[in-house]
């Protein structure tokens, strides 16, 4: 095992890469007391692709709820089955109906491979980019590209978000890190009945349990889900009456606690 993973080199690569963001993450840290009186659920989308905008917030809408949509305006598929295009009528409807526009780098670019003027550039274009489309809009949340960390990016995201996401699996409990919330995919790998055991031990534990995806159709890629698999964990939630937030309205639920 040793003996391979030092001959094949992208091994290696991935070895520091690991290292870098478990320092990364070991040192820059944002605790916060984390003291609900409810527990709290979000669904956010990154990316995002165009059946999220339109199966994802509509499903979420048919049971009074809002997401969270972390966005790379610089990414434009438009020849793709689910296009990722950005239509400025359409943000401005997400911000007006309560829901969230958040930060996910101008190009989604690595981290790892990026110096701290990459990473400033990457951030402050997104957010001209924004401006351009939803005058006065500021992103206020952010999630990390590939869940990729390193010191210098996250220093940078920290002085600039109020909250930064990344894939690390598991419910955020006291205390939580703001500069690394743990997110839960909604995805082929997780069964539904893990979903709904994972809401169960967000109320137990009176947390924040963060899922995200990416698209939302019936012949999903394997990030995203379907939309039955979508609304019956969505259902789940209202049927017991869970608060569901965006992560701007939990984090000032946080703050107020
Ligand atoms: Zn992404």
């Amino acid at each position: 095992m040793i003996q391979q993973l030092f001959v094949n080199p992208s091994n290696v690569l991935e070895v520091y890469n690991k290292i870098k963001r478990a320092f990364a993450c070991w040192i820059i840290k944002e605790r916060k007391v984390l003291d609900l009186s409810d527990a709290m659920i979000s669904f956010s989308f990154d990316d995002v692709p165009d059946s999220a905008f339109s199966e994802g917030r509509s499903i979420l809408k048919k049971y009074g709820y809002r997401g969270t949509y972390y966005i790379s305006l610089g990414l434009h598929e438009n020849d793709a089955p689910d296009p990722v295009l950005f239509d400025a009528g359409l943000l401005e409807e997400i911000v007006a109906e309560g829901g969230e526009l958040a930060c996910h780098t101008y190009n989604h670019i690595h981290f790892y491979n990026a110096n701290s003027q990459e990473v400033i550039d990457e951030l402050e274009k997104n957010q001209k980019k924004m401006e351009e489309l939803i005058p006065g809009y500021r992103f206020s949340n952010f999630s990390y590209p590939y869940g990729e960390q390193t010191i210098p990016s996250k220093m940078l995201v920290q002085q600039r978000f109020r909250s930064a996401r990344s894939i690390r699996a598991g419910i955020n409990k006291n205390p939580v890190d703001l500069n690394n919330l743990k997110a839960m995919q909604l995805d082929s790998n997780l069964q539904l009945e893990k979903a709904f055991a994972l809401i169960e031990q967000t109320r137990n534990k009176k947390g924040w349990l963060i899922f995200y995806t990416h698209d939302i159709r019936n012949d999903c890629s394997q990030w995203g889900c379907t939309p039955g698999y979508f609304e019956q964990v969505v259902k789940y939630c209202a049927d017991r009456n869970i608060k569901v937030v965006t992560i701007e309205k939990g984090l000032d639920l946080i703050q107020a606690g």
